[in-house]
């Protein structure tokens, strides 16, 4: 996917700002702009007062965990876009490791997530995890990402958990779900 197609689908999740976009891709703002401007000439997106939007109707609020049927809140939002566009919303870093193994890696195009401390957007195959602290903002065992490594060092060292990376984090997730729950996802 070419970085235009991912911004057009990072905006519809609400990663709306040039900034947010720039930090994502880790790439100057004057590239993003560059993009940006692009789009906007294609007539695919609008820009106002610093945010972007897509230049079409919005999709439906309100999404719902593919794992846990929760609501599905920004902020802790683990997000999957498929191969074809299609889209896996999970709730949280807990549901969202436990949906890898069933969505499958060659599906997946990308993943979007926050960075628990700021917010910020991350790729969440870059990010740094945190496993199985003793505290859970949403499902239990948790787990949170962050995309500085020494965040999540701190983090484990508060509350904690194992500091792992994306694919180990799917394990130790499978690891302490063993005896528990099964995603199941239709896509
Ligand atoms: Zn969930
Ligand atoms: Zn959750």
């Amino acid at each position: 996917m070419d970085r235009k197609e991912e911004i057009l689908r990072l905006v519809e999740e609400g990663f709306n700002t040039a900034k947010e976009l720039s930090r994502y891709f880790n790439v100057s703002l004057m590239t993003i702009y560059r993009d940006l401007k692009e789009l906007e000439e294609e007539g695919r997106i609008v820009r106002k007062h610093g945010f972007i939007e897509l230049k079409k109707e919005e999709e439906p609020q309100g999404k719902v965990c593919a794992v846990c049927g929760k609501e599905v809140e920004l902020r802790l939002a683990f997000i999957y876009i498929l191969k074809g566009g299609k889209k896996v919303h999970t709730c949280c870093a807990h549901c969202g490791l436990i949906a890898y193994r069933t969505i499958g890696k060659e599906k997946v195009e990308m993943v979007m997530a926050r960075d628990f401390i700021t917010c910020n957007p991350i790729n969440a195959f870059m990010g740094s995890f945190v496993v199985g602290s003793s505290v859970a903002p949403c499902c239990t065992p948790p787990a949170f990402v962050f995309a500085n490594p020494e965040d999540a060092q701190k983090f484990a060292k508060g509350f904690g958990g194992i500091v792992t990376d994306f694919e180990e984090a799917v394990k130790r997730m499978e690891e302490l779900m063993r005896s528990g729950q099964r995603a199941d996802i239709s896509l």
